[in-house]
């Protein structure tokens, strides 16, 4: 086993211009992690089109063979990746955060490898026999944020790899290292070349989704980027997944027990400190239990320590970034000005290092109110009261983003009712943001489009072809 010290010596750059990555806990130093240009790219292109058609040679049961070896591989380097992962994202070991994302990487690697996809016969009449087959696109692209950066690598590295693809990976600007560091563990088990990471800025990010030799990219970031890839891809007409940014709503019907729901509800809202893209964004609750739900949500938010993420005591942690910690405050500042009420946290000790920003409920607010209407992206919930279920499902479809959604309720018959007139690509009903490899996963309106997971997630790294015949 290998420790943490050599784990990361294995990732520090040997040559070349480096950044050095601080811990957003207490702005130590973390490591140093190359800075690659496009000419960089390039290699790790070309390295990319030698590898793959051997590696697509190897059929369904030979990649997947391959792949369970690289998921042994995570899961004997968890603890050291967990730990980089903590001090890079900021996330802490414990809680559903650093630990729990490692874990997640071997889980959806397992899934990716174990999956079963058969060739579907479409017609087959005596006349005509039409099957459908998904074949290796060839060099993927992958672009990734910096709140999961590791799981989410893997939801987009798996399913291409099993479909016979090799991949080109460009990590967050914030999170390298954590990327860097689990694909060196992965490609322990990989042919050389087949996985490589290009440690770059936007630049890199945009000449990879402007590649004449990237067949699709697989992007999950905001959804300004979002639009910027559908157009550099353009000229090559890239196929494309796209998971963009979200502004999850929750609606608690009139019959929800608050203290059953309260612990649900604040995970739901406040997983990775609020930095996820399907968290519960914005809490719509029936006017007669209005306030039960904020006492109890309140007490526990209360209840959930926050600091640095090495320390076990600790579930929530810092913003991962300056630029987060902005927006989560001026959205704050901006609710209490037009005379919100904050039932919990908006009081961040400036004093303190690092871009700790306390759990804050904010209720009493305008459904039209900024922390209402922007992805606010961290531990900032706005409570919003409603009178009638019509009024509660207009306001959640009323923005042009829909990746989940949420209905709480002890009556699932009339939760599944509600969930069903909700503009989203999942709506959970007593749970949020709950995902599963076995499950489909993507977004509705400008939360993009695609569909990661399960056999859907496989076929969409692959090119369907007709044999007819
Ligand atoms: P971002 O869009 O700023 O950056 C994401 C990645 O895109 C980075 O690697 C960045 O370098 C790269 N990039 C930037 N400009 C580019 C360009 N012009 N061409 C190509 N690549 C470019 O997103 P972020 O701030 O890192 O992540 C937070 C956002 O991601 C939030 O909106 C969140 O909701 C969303 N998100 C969505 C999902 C999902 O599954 N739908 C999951 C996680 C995060």
């Amino acid at each position: 086993m290998e420790t943490y010290d050599a784990l990361l010596a294995s990732i520090t750059p040997t040559s070349g211009p480096t950044r050095t990555i601080l811990d957003p806990a207490t702005g130590e130093a973390v490591g140093e992690a190359p800075v690659h240009t496009v000419e960089d790219l390039e290699h790790a292109v070309k390295a990319a089109q030698e590898a793959q058609p051997a590696w697509a040679a190897l059929g369904h049961e030979g990649r997947s063979a391959a792949i369970l070896k690289a998921t042994e591989a995570v899961e004997r380097s968890a603890e050291e990746l967990a730990q980089l992962l903590s001090r890079e994202q900021g996330k802490p070991l414990n809680g559903p955060n650093a630990r729990f994302e490692t874990g997640a990487c071997a889980a959806w690697l397992r899934a990716a490898a174990t999956t079963p996809l058969e060739p579907e016969t479409i017609v087959d009449d005596g006349g005509t026999r039409a099957e459908v087959h998904y074949r290796p696109i060839g060099v993927v692209g992958a672009i990734g944020p910096w709140n999961w950066p590791m799981m989410i690598t893997v939801w987009q590295i798996a399913p291409a790899l099993r479909m016979g693809n090799a991949v080109v990976v460009k990590p967050s600007e914030h999170t390298p290292l954590s990327v860097l560091a689990l694909i060196r563990v992965i490609n322990e088990e990989l042919p050389e070349g087949l996985v490589s990471v290009v440690s770059g800025g936007r630049g890199v990010g945009a000449r990879l989704a402007e590649h004449p030799a990237i067949g699709k990219i697989t992007f999950t970031g905001s959804t300004a980027t979002g639009k910027a890839i559908i157009k550099s891809s353009a000229d090559t007409v890239k196929r494309l997944t796209l998971e963009l940014g979200g502004n999850d709503a929750g609606i608690v019907l009139p019959d929800a027990d608050p203290k059953a729901i309260a612990q649900d509800l604040f995970w739901g809202a406040f997983i990775n400190t609020g930095q996820t893209c399907a968290a519960l964004k914005r809490l719509y609750v029936h006017e007669d239990i209005y306030d039960a739900v904020c006492q109890e949500l309140t007490a526990v938010a209360a209840a959930m320590p926050m600091g640095n993420g090495l320390d076990e005591n600790n579930v929530l942690g810092p913003l991962q970034n300056k630029s987060q910690y902005d927006i989560v405050a001026n959205l704050v500042d901006a609710a209490r000005n037009s005379g919100a009420r904050i039932l919990l946290g908006g009081n961040p000790d400036t004093d303190q290092p690092g871009y700790f920003y306390p759990a804050t409920l904010v209720a009493d607010i305008d459904n039209d109110n900024p922390l209402v209407t922007e992805e606010q992206f961290g531990p900032a919930l706005p409570i919003i009261k409603y009178s009638t279920v019509d009024q509660a499902v207009a306001m959640a479809n009323g923005l042009d983003v829909g990746l989940g959604a949420s209905v709480w309720s002890s009556d699932l018959p009339a939760a599944r009712e509600v969930a069903a007139r909700i503009q989203a690509g999942t709506v959970w009903i007593n749970k949020h943001g709950v995902v599963d490899p076995r499950i489909p996963f993507g977004g509705a309106k400008q939360s993009g489009y695609g569909l990661e997971f399960g056999v859907e997630g496989l076929k969409a790294l692959g090119v369907p072809q007709v044999i007819n015949g």
